[in-house]
């Protein structure tokens, strides 16, 4: 099938592309790689009457290292992400979780902030953000405003944003000292969306104990969820004692319920949770330990 019509519009700036989204309302979308939307214009799954090409618009774009932080712009394309040696020294987890979004030509299409704005709670990156503490930056015609990544995924595909808001970057804290990171996940076939997955970042002080961590999971739930009661029953205890078997158990004993569909049912999904989380707690910590 193809598209309905629609009127294309390739604003200069951020400050355009918000004034043309407030002026032409709710029949009018952002679209930045397009490799969520397009399928969804293809199948008519949405009509938008207006899309409104964040491709050429000023100062979304680009990786800019901030003292403590990075900052990343929303149209900044996923290859892009994958190739910085900036994002593999400063925001490892961010590096490592990108080659698992989908395939290359996907990746060179696709952007950070439309990953994070679709909002998929089998996404990488939404994961990712809520396990290392992000917040995202948004722009409508009422000002600027940051989202901590928590709270911006607030359902099933659906995000904090407003219609006319765009979100223009995330900014990903640099976990520095002894730390370590990994990333699991389990696919049917390499470059599909994950079954169930684990983004997780540890940090030990001087003797070994977990002084931080974050536990961000993906496709368990209706958004990215961050296992807190698993991250609170490790942060304080030597590593040694911590066993990634029960961090996994943990995890999964919080959610209180977990999606089942085709690919899997909800105990099956959650038995894949336990797992990955495990095994990054466990790649994390052995990374951590030798830092
Ligand atoms: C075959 C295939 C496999 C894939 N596998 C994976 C995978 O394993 N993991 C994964 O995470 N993703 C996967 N994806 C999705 C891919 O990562 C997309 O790039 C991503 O979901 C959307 O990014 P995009 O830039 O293409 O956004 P678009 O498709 O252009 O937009 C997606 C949505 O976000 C909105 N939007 C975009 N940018 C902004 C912004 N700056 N502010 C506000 N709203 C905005 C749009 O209006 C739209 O609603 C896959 C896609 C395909 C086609």
């Amino acid at each position: 099938m193809k598209p309905a019509a629609f009127d294309y519009h390739a604003p200069g700036d951020a400050d355009e592309a918000v004034a043309l989204l407030a002026e032409l309302g709710d029949e009018a979308r952002p679209i930045a790689g397009g490799q969520s939307l397009m399928p969804m214009l293809a199948l008519r799954l949405a009509l938008p009457e207006h899309l409104v090409d964040l491709g050429r618009a000023e100062g979304l774009r680009g990786i800019e290292e901030r003292g403590d932080s990075v900052w990343i712009g929303a149209t900044t394309t996923q290859r892009t992400i994958e190739r910085s040696a900036a994002v593999a020294r400063a925001v490892p987890l961010l590096a490592r979780a990108t080659p698992l979004i989908g395939h290359f030509q996907i990746r060179n299409r696709g952007t950070l902030g439309g990953s994070l704005a679709h909002a998929d709670a089998a996404a990488e990156y939404p994961a990712v953000a809520v396990a290392l503490d992000a917040r995202f930056e948004t722009l409508s015609p009422r000002g600027a405003r940051t989202v901590p990544a928590t709270e911006f995924s607030t359902g099933v595909y659906s995000t904090d944003l407003e219609p006319d808001e765009l979100l223009t970057g995330a900014v990903f804290p640099v976990w520095s000292g002894r730390c370590g990171f990994a990333i699991e996940e389990f696919t049917r076939r390499s470059g599909d969306f994950a079954v169930a997955g684990a983004a997780v970042a540890v940090e030990l002080d001087a003797g070994s104990c977990v002084s931080r961590c974050g536990i961000g999971l993906f496709g368990l739930g209706s958004t990215p969820l961050r296992a807190t009661a698993a991250e609170a029953a490790a942060t304080g205890s030597p590593s040694g004692d911590v066993t990634p078997e029960d961090v996994g158990r943990t995890a999964m004993a919080e959610l209180e319920s977990v999606p089942a569909d085709l690919h899997a049912s909800a105990g099956y999904r959650r038995h894949i949770g336990a797992a990955v989380v495990a095994r990054a707690w466990h790649r994390a910590v052995q990374e951590a330990a030798h830092a």
